[in-house]
């Protein structure tokens, strides 16, 4: 028997915060049709992978050395790339990156949350978010969206002054829900916040509108912008996640950061990535096209979508969602029970994925049709 395994974790002496609580646990199973984590469908191309390869075997010469601690030559490569995907000039100073942006958001709540300070967030979202701010022992201040999921801005304007919360947070576009925010949306909910504004674009790429990183120069004290390879980029495995922010934030994050946390093997990785990054998100117009495809046909099917601008859609509505979510399973498609009443996540699959989960939605949709 394993070692240590008469324990539960109700014997540990655990924070009390932790107490009773679960993990992040989006299921991964072995199924023909995965489309439940928000990846980017589409392989590496042969020359990504060589270039990968190429890279990381020129890396590997130095595995006795720590890497650059701050990741200065990858981190001129992503501003190079946010100056060209945002319009907005951006420099090396501008820029921090980890291992993937939920590193980037924890750092950024052990800098500026932390015990006897608060996060609010617009629900449902991130799940992820409440979670990093526990792990921090940051209270977690939960505020409402509209029944249609999108956020009210002068509702949420009034919240974060009643609640005055120390970190805000706002996705988009919005997982699980796709809605995103114009920059003037995001500028208001900056003028009341006291503390700092977390706008999340980890789905930036799929959307048309313009960038929160217009707003550095203006309000880069309180406004910062959470990015990642993950997505769009393709990039989910290489877990490389970025921040881009004024000079100062990035200061402040280097105060929290684990020394060397990004591996020579990572850094190597990525830049290589980022060399191909024309043609990766060429196939970022591809996935929005199927999921304006996929979206007329749920229409068709009598099921409601809400609207989105990311590479995935919440849809409805099912008496039981969790019991459509097995259906989909059954029938070798695994979409996300995000546990909001009465609908599910699918992600924006290749074309014949996004066939195989139209053709379960028409099996399981609840008018019959
Ligand atoms: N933010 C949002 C809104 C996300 O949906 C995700 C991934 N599900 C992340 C951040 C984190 O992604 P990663 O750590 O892979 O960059």
């Amino acid at each position: 028997s394993t070692p240590g395994s008469r324990f539960g974790v109700a014997d540990l002496p655990l924070r009390d915060v932790l107490r009773g609580r679960s993990a992040y646990g989006a299921p991964q199973l072995d199924v023909p049709v995965a489309v439940n984590t928000n990846e980017n469908p589409h392989p590496p191309s042969q020359a990504l992978v060589d270039d990968v390869a190429e890279s990381v075997r020129a890396a590997a010469q130095r595995l006795h050395r720590y890497p650059d601690r701050d990741a200065v030559a990858l981190r001129t490569d992503l501003a190079a790339y946010v100056t060209t995907a945002t319009g907005v000039p951006v420099t090396v100073d501008n820029l921090w990156a980890a291992n993937g942006s939920n590193e980037i958001l924890q750092q950024l709540l052990q800098a500026f949350g932390g015990p006897g300070r608060s996060a609010l967030g617009f629900e449902p979202s991130y799940s992820m978010h409440p979670i990093i701010a526990t792990g921090t022992d940051t209270a977690w201040i939960a505020a409402p969206r509209r029944a249609d999921f999108s956020l009210d801005v002068d509702a949420a304007v009034a919240e974060i002054t009643r609640r005055t919360p120390d970190v805000v947070f706002v996705t988009s576009p919005n997982n699980p829900t796709g809605q995103s925010l114009h920059p003037e949306e995001i500028r208001a909910i900056a003028a009341a916040a006291p503390g700092i504004v977390v706008v999340d674009e980890a789905y930036a790429e799929f959307s048309d509108r313009p960038s929160a990183v217009a707003l550095l120069d203006e309000l880069g004290d309180r406004v910062v912008v959470s990015r990642t390879m993950s997505k769009a980029f393709a990039f989910a495995g290489g877990r490389l996640g970025y921040l881009v922010a004024a000079p100062a934030m990035i200061e402040a994050l280097l105060l929290v950061r684990l020394p060397y946390h990004l591996s020579v093997l990572t850094q190597a990785a990525a830049r290589a990535a980022l060399r191909h990054a024309d043609e990766t998100l060429a196939g970022v117009a591809h996935i929005v096209e199927e999921r304006r495809r996929v979206v007329a046909a749920l229409r068709d099917r009598g099921l409601v979508t809400v609207e989105s601008d990311a590479n995935f859609v919440l849809f409805g509505h099912f008496d039981d969602a969790h019991t459509a979510w097995q259906g989909f399973l059954d029938r070798g498609v695994l979409i996300r029970d995000v546990g909001i009443a009465g609908h599910l996540r699918v992600t924006i699959g290749l074309p014949d994925e996004n066939d195989a989960f139209l053709a379960a939605a028409a099996d399981l949709a609840p008018t019959g049709t």
